[in-house]
């Protein structure tokens, strides 16, 4: 095939409601809330080429890829859809001075353009270790709405997704909460399923001190939790809290989902500062980028996990060894559904999106290996930035 070109990028954008959503205390967190609802705005890149062949990602909230498209834009049109190292590696300098993400959503599309070009599903380029993944419930934020605010609460959801398949299941606390219920929470929700699921706490930079993670951390000890993940409000950031925090707890951390890029995620390894590596195609350059940190912790005898759902993960997990999990989520009894339903029921990540052993499925068609639904998204769109 004689040099392909990217001739033009569109980034579609649709609304879809969710309902009985609303935010906590700062506005940040989405959490349950009655009678609330939130219009969500997805997006879709679309990288045509003069092959025909377009690569498609759905790649997520607006709020985060708008305003990356004339980041990368000007620079995309005319390369080689097949040089994905090299885009790779071009962005990464060129963005060198803002925020780096709209890496992920260009290099995914890519990697769809290739496997539809090549006639098989993106893991089979990748690897190809397996073809379901075990996947843990991922909750939204406690509220104080009377859908996840209390431990009870939290102990009955784990106890209803282990019923529908799900072997671990991972809480997300409250936010601007006491301790105490934190520590309580753990505590409950290991007395209920702890002997027959994998648990895990992430509450995702909530906590004001070091010395909360570690009253959390104690608790997760005692109930044998199998990681603690960004527990403290350095933001997730700082290698030294987390290296003094494992050693005063025996709980696995996990740690780097705020650490953007393969090189940073290394620097934190051989500084002590995680146990589980994390990664993601959002924060590091995309699949080629995620999968570069997953071999590196594989190298350093680590495993990494994925942070979040979606089809790209499904296929990066599915060509690596050393992943424990899928993130589904996120869910909380009261919501019925919180995604854009443009994919069939198995490759949305809703609650009853696993099968009875608890496992998401891996796509197989071509590329990310799911149509979507361009019905619902013509019918639900609201904007096409279009940049030739
Ligand atoms: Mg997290």
């Amino acid at each position: 095939m004689a040099s392909p070109k990217i001739t033009k990028l569109e980034l579609v954008v649709f609304q879809h409601q969710i309902d009985d959503m609303g935010t906590d205390y700062n506005g940040f967190n989405q959490v349950y809330e009655a009678g609330s609802s939130v219009t969500a705005s997805s997006t879709v890149l679309r990288i045509h080429t003069d092959t025909g062949i377009t690569g498609e990602y759905l790649a997520g909230p607006a709020s985060r890829t708008v305003h990356g498209l004339d980041q990368v834009s000007g620079y995309l049109l005319g390369k080689n859809p097949f040089e994905r190292e090299l885009i790779y590696n071009d962005l990464k300098r060129g963005l060198r001075h803002t925020d780096r993400t709209a890496m992920g959503m260009v290099d995914v599309a890519l990697w769809d353009f290739a496997g539809k070009i090549y006639g098989v599903p993106i893991h089979q380029l990748l690897g190809g270790w397996r073809t379901s993944i075990p996947a843990y419930a991922s909750t939204y934020h406690g509220d104080e709405n009377g859908g996840l605010s209390t431990p009870e609460q939290f102990a009955d959801y784990a106890e209803q997704c282990y019923d529908i398949g799900y072997r671990a299941f991972k809480i997300h606390g409250w936010g601007d909460a006491p301790i105490s219920r934190e520590v309580e929470n753990v505590l409950e929700v290991g007395r209920r399923v702890g002997d027959r699921m994998s648990l895990m706490i992430d509450p995702a930079c909530e906590y004001n001190t070091w010395g909360e993670a570690l009253l959390v951390g104690r608790a997760c000890d005692e109930a044998g939790f199998f990681w603690l993940e960004d527990p403290y409000k350095d933001g997730g950031v700082s290698m030294f809290g987390h290296q003094r925090l494992r050693e005063k707890i025996d709980t696995p951390i996990l740690q780097t989902e705020h650490i953007f890029g393969l090189e940073g995620h290394v620097d934190f390894i051989v500084n002590g500062g995680t146990d589980f590596v994390r990664a993601g195609v959002y924060e590091d350059g995309g699949i080629t980028g995620a999968m570069k940190v997953a071999h590196a912790a594989e190298g350093f005898g680590l495993d990494v996990e994925f942070h979040g759902g979606g089809l790209a993960h499904r296929h990066c997990i599915a060509a690596v060894r050393n992943a424990n999990f899928y993130e589904l989520g996120l869910l909380n009894p009261k919501i019925k559904s919180s995604q854009p339903p443009v994919y069939p029921p198995e490759f949305t990540d809703e609650l009853n999106g696993v099968d009875a052993n608890g496992h998401v499925a891996v796509p197989q068609g071509p590329g990310l290996g799911v149509e979507m639904d361009w019905d619902y998204i013509e019918a639900h769109k609201v904007d096409t930035l279009t940049r030739e």
